[in-house]
């Protein structure tokens, strides 16, 4: 028995919502920003994506300067790269604010129903000590209690 994975600790869930592959699913931003233009030519771009988005993503990820000077070939790359906005997470915060351990002892070595240890009787290991890990939510609460009711149950 042993960990056959190195544990590493991650963010679990906080990226995921921002790799979608489409941030607007359902806006037509490429319309929307055209139609802002002809109505409001001297408004900020920014402000104008504020409207589609919370307003510091909108300042983060929209052009300084008036919605009016732009083209509307800009206006639809704009809006592409709003729909299809990637983020790669180049680090976590580390340690010190990790929620959940990736790794542990492998399931294939403990019975699945009372979690005890198949070579070494007596010897039961649940939650986090298994190689088990939800998304943040409750998932790994739920893991701890159910693995931690079935072995005390057990012994
Ligand atoms: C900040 C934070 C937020 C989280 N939020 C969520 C969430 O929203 N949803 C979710 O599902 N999960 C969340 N988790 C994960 C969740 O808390 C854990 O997956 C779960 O508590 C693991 O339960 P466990 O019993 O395996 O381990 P633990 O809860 O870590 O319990 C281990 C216990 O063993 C004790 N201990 C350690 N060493 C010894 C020793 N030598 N002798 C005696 N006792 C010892 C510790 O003090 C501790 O009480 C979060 C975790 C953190 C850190």
């Amino acid at each position: 028995m042993g960990a056959h994975r190195p544990f590493r600790y991650v963010l679990l869930g906080l990226f995921a919502p921002l790799l979608s592959d489409d941030l607007l699913p359902d806006r037509e931003v490429a319309t929307f920003l055209k139609g802002r233009k002809q109505l409001r030519l001297k408004a900020e771009l920014r402000n104008i994506v504020g409207d589609l988005m919370p307003d510091r993503l909108a300042q983060a990820l929209a052009p300084e300067g008036v919605i009016g000077e732009r083209r509307d070939k800009d206006l639809e790359t704009l809006a592409a790269e709003l729909k299809r906005w990637h983020v790669t997470p180049t680090g976590t915060e580390g340690y010190a604010k990790a929620e959940v351990t990736v790794g542990g002892i492998d399931t294939a070595e403990l019975s699945s129903k009372t979690m005890e240890a198949k070579k070494v009787p007596g010897l039961y290991a649940i939650g986090e000590a298994v190689d088990v890990t939800g998304w943040l939510g409750g998932y790994n609460f739920q893991w701890a209690w159910s693995s931690g009711w079935v072995a005390g149950r057990a012994v």
